[in-house]
């Protein structure tokens, strides 16, 4: 078996909490391509080691001098050293990062020295090898993840590597020069490098105990969610769930490899498993809610435009001429509504109300602001019978209006347009009716 661990920030913060990180990797022999990322916050108004790094490059730039924000760097990873008692020193490092620095090597070069420097660590107290993610890890010219490439090159050169440590979060461009994916992109790594040793599974270990049904800040210690489908958690994370970097699931993807979220703070928990598909039933018919504020309803109402043969697409249009997405189109006979994130659309309202004038010449154009959307996700809402009608009498008995509802044909979720005000109330009522109070339990 071949398992690529990757660990979080939170996970490698300090000494104790990397001590935890090698009993992990100590306990299961599989555990061979281990992904770290930069080391993370200690306590909750800590400072994560990329964002000091990012401060000091700025700074570097501003022609500022550098040597106090570099020595309070540095002792952060001295603090792990001397905690784990590693005969290692990192002053050659430092030195070269510093000239660097001075000489400009970029805000993504500065970003990833928190993960290069970590790998090191990690890879002298764990005794496995250290690969620098710059051999691996390629993006192209344009500065895009060159997947093919990277996956072609990372196989070769892991077939004659049988364990090592590969820090997360940065590759290089052709010239040689360090490129970064977005923040939290060291699960990315860890999906690629799944991906090109063919793992068997993607361990991700954070802070949690795997992915939530429901935001915690909403409903007290929500359920974990045991398995979870990619198409699933593409859902849930869009509607504003995170527990991994989005563009993570796509390198395991081609591959159906599964991913196992899992708790370093708590490694006897399973965790969830997120997976391209499964036989095992979940175990109530949502797998999750979540959803976000912030919407606004533009609703065009035209007589007759049921037989308008394009009307749906020159509405559309106007949202395209104007650089905005949407989010969902509900219609009636003679309504037609565009929901669309209301900070994108508030600066060029006047301009799409007077194109839509001009396109299809409505008989009125009304907005609706303040709107949240709600998602309630799950595969086992295929073929159940009555999951909509339980979920309109929950709300109705929460007292929340419902202003908008869209079942994607999929049956995969059921999205809910509500007041923003009402948001909190609806993510619980849905919690309690569907996962809380389950009568499949
Ligand atoms: N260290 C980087 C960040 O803070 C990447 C990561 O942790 O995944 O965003």
């Amino acid at each position: 078996m071949i398992k690529v661990t990757k660990f979080g920030g939170s996970s490698l913060a300090s000494a104790q909490q990397m001590e935890k990180v090698g009993n992990i990797i100590r306990s299961d022999p599989d555990r061979k391509y281990i992904i770290p990322s930069a080391p993370g916050k200690r306590f909750s108004d800590d400072t994560k080691v990329t964002d000091m790094l990012y401060k000091c490059y700025d700074a570097a730039s501003d022609g500022e001098d550098i040597d106090g924000r570099m020595a309070e760097i540095a002792a952060r990873y001295q603090e792990i050293i001397d905690g784990l008692h590693i005969d290692l020193s990192l002053d050659d490092e430092f030195a070269l990062i510093k000239d660097l620095f001075k000489r400009r090597a970029g805000r993504d070069y500065a970003a990833s020295r928190g993960e290069y420097l970590n790998g090191i660590v990690l890879a002298a107290y764990l005794g496995y090898r250290f690969i620098d993610a710059k051999e691996v890890i390629l993006f192209d010219a344009h500065g895009n993840f060159d997947a093919e490439r990277t996956n072609d090159v990372a196989r070769a050169r892991f077939k004659s590597v049988e364990k090592a440590v590969i820090p997360g979060f940065y590759g290089a461009m052709p010239d040689g020069s360090i490129k970064t994916f977005s923040r939290g992109g060291s699960d990315i790594t860890g999906s690629i490098i799944s991906r090109a040793v063919h793992a068997n599974v993607y361990e991700n270990w954070t802070d949690v105990s795997g992915c939530l049904a429901c935001d915690p800040r909403l409903v007290d210690n929500p359920e974990v969610i045991e398995t979870v489908t990619y198409r699933e958690l593409r859902e849930l994370s869009y509607m504003g769930a995170s527990v991994l970097h989005e563009d993570a699931i796509f390198p395991v993807r081609v591959e159906g490899i599964p991913i196992n979220i899992r708790n370093t703070n708590r490694p006897e928990d399973h965790g969830t498993l997120i997976v391209e598909s499964t036989v095992r039933s979940p175990r109530h018919v949502i797998t999750g809610v979540a959803g976000r504020k912030g919407f606004c309803s533009i609703n065009i109402d035209k007589a007759m435009m049921n037989s308008e043969i394009g009307f749906g697409r020159r509405v559309l249009q106007v949202f395209e001429d104007n650089n905005i997405s949407f989010e969902h189109t509900p219609s009636g006979i003679d309504t037609f509504s565009v929901l669309v994130h209301q900070e994108e659309f508030a600066d060029k309202e006047q301009d799409v109300i007077a194109g839509l004038h001009r396109a299809v010449n409505p008989d009125n154009i009304y907005l609706e602001t303040d709107l949240a959307l709600v998602a309630i996700v799950g595969r086992g809402m295929k073929n159940a019978q009555g999951t909509a009608g339980r979920l309109c009498t929950a709300l109705a008995n929460a007292g929340v209006n419902i202003k908008m509802i869209d079942q994607g044909s999929s049956e995969l979720n059921i999205i809910v347009g509500v007041r923003d005000e009402d948001f909190e109330r609806t993510i619980r009522a849905i919690y309690r009716e569907f996962i809380e109070n389950d009568y499949k339990k």
